[in-house]
C-alpha cells in the first residue's frame, strides 16, 4: 500500500481548502487529500454566499486554485456525504478525515407569524441571488412596499444593499439571471433593518456600512435618537470599543447627518428594537415590534430587554438575518445550542462518550467554531485543526495507511454509479461561465441548476 497519508475533506469552502493548503505546507508529511462537496461547484460561500456586488472578495479562489492545482488534490463535486457517501465508507479509505461544512442552516426568531407568506431567511434570500441550486426556486414577493430586515450583522447588511441597489448595478455582477429580472421589477421602497441593540453593539464591519453612503438610489436614515448614546454606551464607546465599532459610529453619523435629495428608496436604521409578531392574513402584512433598552449583564456586555413600548408597520417581506446554524451529520457528536460539532482544536470530542477524542475525525470553518469573522479568519482555524491532527497522528503513534482499508476511492464512487465532477470538469463549467459572463460585460453568468451544470461539464469533457 502507498504510504501517503490519506485525508478526505469533506466541503470545499474557505475552511476546506485552508485545511488542504496547510496539509500541503508539511515538507515532510506525504499527504493527498480528496476534497467531496455535494454541489458540482466548489468553493461554498465564497460562490454561494459572497454578495455578488463584492466580486473584490471573491478574489481569495485564486489561492484556492493554486493549492487545487497540487498533484496531491483531488476534487469529488456532486458526491454527497450522508447521501452518497458515508462516515463508515470514508473511514476505510482514508487514515483522517476532516469536516468543513459549515453552517447550512439558520437561526428562527420563534414568533407568532413567523411561518407567514412572505417572511423568509436571510440564507434563502442569499442563496437565491447567488444562484445556489437549493434555492433557485424560491419565490420572493418583491411588489410589496416595505421589507424588514431582522438583525444588524453583514449578512442583514448585504441583503438590503441588495434590496436598494438599482438594476443597473447589479447587471454588472454575477448575481443569478432570474434574481436580476425578479429585482428589475422590484417595488419596494422602504428597507428597514431591525436591531435589537444599539449602534454600539451592531455586528456589522465598517467596510459594509459605509457603501450605504454610496447608493445611487437610496437615502439612508438613522431612526430615532439611536444615536444619541446612553451613558453605559458611551462609556464603552470611549474605553473599551473596538476601532471597527468607533468607525461603524462615525459611518451612522455621517448617514444621520447627510442631506440629499430625496430617491426612489430609503434605507431605514432602526436600533433598540425586537419583533414580536407578524401579522397577516395567509401572508405578511403588518409587524409587531417592542422597544428594547440596555440592561448591564454581570459581565459588563449590554443585553436588549423589552419595554412596554411597541410599534406596528405596515410590513410585505420580512428576512431574518439572526445567525447561521450547523446542522448534524451522521455518526458525529453534535451540540444543539451552538449548532456546531464538540471539539478540541479541531478534533472530534464526543460529549456524550466522557469527551473522549476521535484521532481521526477532524472539524474546520463554522461548524467548528459556529459562524463568525470572515473568509480569512477560517485559515488560522484550519491550521490550527490541522496541526492538531498530525500531533495526534505522532502522540498516537499512527502510521499512514494503518487504519484504511482500501486504496483508492473511485472504485466506489463508480460502484455507486455517482456522476462526480473532478476539478477539471469544475474548470470546464468555469470557464463557460465567466465566458457568457463577459459577452455581457458581466463577471460570470452563474449556471443554478445541477442537471444543466452537469450537461455543460459533459459536453464540454
Ligand atoms: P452575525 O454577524 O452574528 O449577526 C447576527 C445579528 O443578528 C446580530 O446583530 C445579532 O444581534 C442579531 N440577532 C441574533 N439573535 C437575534 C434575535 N433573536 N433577535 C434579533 N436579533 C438577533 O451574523 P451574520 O450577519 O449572519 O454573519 C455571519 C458571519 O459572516 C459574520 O461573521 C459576518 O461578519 C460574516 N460576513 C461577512 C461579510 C463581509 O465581510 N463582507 C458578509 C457577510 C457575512 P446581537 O448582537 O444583539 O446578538
Amino acid at each position: 500500500m502507498d504510504a501517503s497519508w490519506k485525508i478526505a475533506v469533506i466541503g470545499s469552502g474557505p475552511a476546506g481548502f485552508y485545511a488542504t493548503g496547510e496539509l500541503f505546507r508539511q515538507q515532510s508529511w506525504d499527504i493527498k487529500v480528496d476534497m467531496f462537496d455535494r454541489l458540482p461547484t466548489p468553493f461554498g460561500l465564497v460562490r454561494g454566499g459572497v454578495a455578488p456586488d463584492h466580486q473584490k472578495i471573491k478574489s481569495v479562489i485564486k489561492i484556492y486554485n493554486r493549492i487545487a492545482e497540487n498533484p496531491n488534490f483531488r476534487f469529488f463535486g456532486n458526491v454527497e456525504f450522508g447521501n452518497d457517501i458515508h462516515q463508515s465508507d470514508l473511514l476505510k479509505y482514508y487514515d483522517a478525515i476532516i469536516y468543513s461544512v459549515g453552517s447550512a442552516s439558520d437561526r428562527v426568531l420563534g414568533i407568532p407569524g413567523e411561518d407567514l407568506n412572505g417572511s423568509h431567511s436571510a440564507t434563502e434570500f442569499v442563496g437565491w441571488y447567488n444562484g445556489h441550486p437549493d434555492f433557485r426556486d424560491q419565490v420572493f414577493d418583491l411588489s410589496v412596499k416595505n421589507a424588514f430586515v431582522v438583525g444588524m450583522g453583514n449578512v442583514a447588511l448585504d441583503v438590503a444593499r441588495i434590496l436598494a441597489k438599482s438594476p443597473e448595478e447589479l447587471a454588472e455582477t454575477d448575481i443569478a439571471d432570474y434574481a436580476l429580472e425578479a429585482l428589475r421589477k422590484s417595488q419596494i421602497e422602504n428597507i428597514w433593518l431591525v436591531g435589537r441593540r444599539g449602534p454600539v453593539q451592531a455586528a456589522f464591519s465598517p467596510s459594509e456600512v459605509r457603501e450605504f453612503l454610496e447608493l445611487p438610489e437610496a437615502n439612508v436614515v438613522v431612526e430615532g435618537v439611536s444615536l444619541e448614546l446612553d451613558a453605559e454606551s458611551r462609556k464603552i464607546l470611549e474605553t473599551e470599543a473596538s476601532k471597527d465599532t468607533k468607525k461603524n459610529i462615525e459611518i451612522l453619523r455621517q448617514i444621520s447627518q447627510s442631506q440629499l435629495p430625496p430617491k426612489k428608496k430609503r434605507i431605514r436604521f432602526l436600533f433598540f428594537a425586537s419583533p414580536i409578531e407578524i401579522l397577516g392574513n395567509g401572508k405578511v402584512e403588518k409587524i409587531k415590534m417592542v422597544r428594547n433598552q440596555m440592561v448591564k449583564q454581570a459581565d459588563g456586555s449590554l443585553r436588549s430587554q423589552a419595554t412596554q413600548n411597541k410599534m406596528e408597520e405596515d410590513a410585505g417581506l420580512i428576512f431574518r438575518s439572526i445567525g447561521y446554524l450547523g446542522k448534524p451529520l451522521a455518526n458525529l457528536p453534535f451540540d444543539q445550542k451552538s449548532g456546531t460539532i464538540p471539539n478540541e482544536c479541531g478534533q472530534v470530542k464526543d460529549s456524550a462518550n466522557g469527551n473522549s477524542l476521535r484521532n481521526r475525525e477532524y472539524v474546520a470553518g463554522w461548524i467548528k467554531r459556529g459562524p463568525s469573522g470572515v473568509i480569512g479568519s477560517n485559515k488560522q482555524d484550519s491550521v490550527e485543526t490541522v496541526h492538531r491532527m498530525l500531533e495526534t497522528f505522532l502522540a498516537e503513534k499512527i502510521e499512514p495507511g494503518q487504519n484504511v482499508e482500501f486504496l483508492d476511492i473511485v472504485s466506489l464512487l463508480e460502484s455507486r454509479s455517482l456522476d462526480y465532477v473532478s476539478f477539471a470538469d469544475w474548470k470546464l463549467l468555469d470557464i463557460f461561465e465567466v465566458e457568457s459572463g463577459q459577452a455581457q460585460g458581466r463577471p460570470r453568468r452563474k449556471l443554478t441548476s445541477i442537471s444543466e451544470m452537469l450537461e455543460i461539464i459533459r459536453k464540454k469533457r
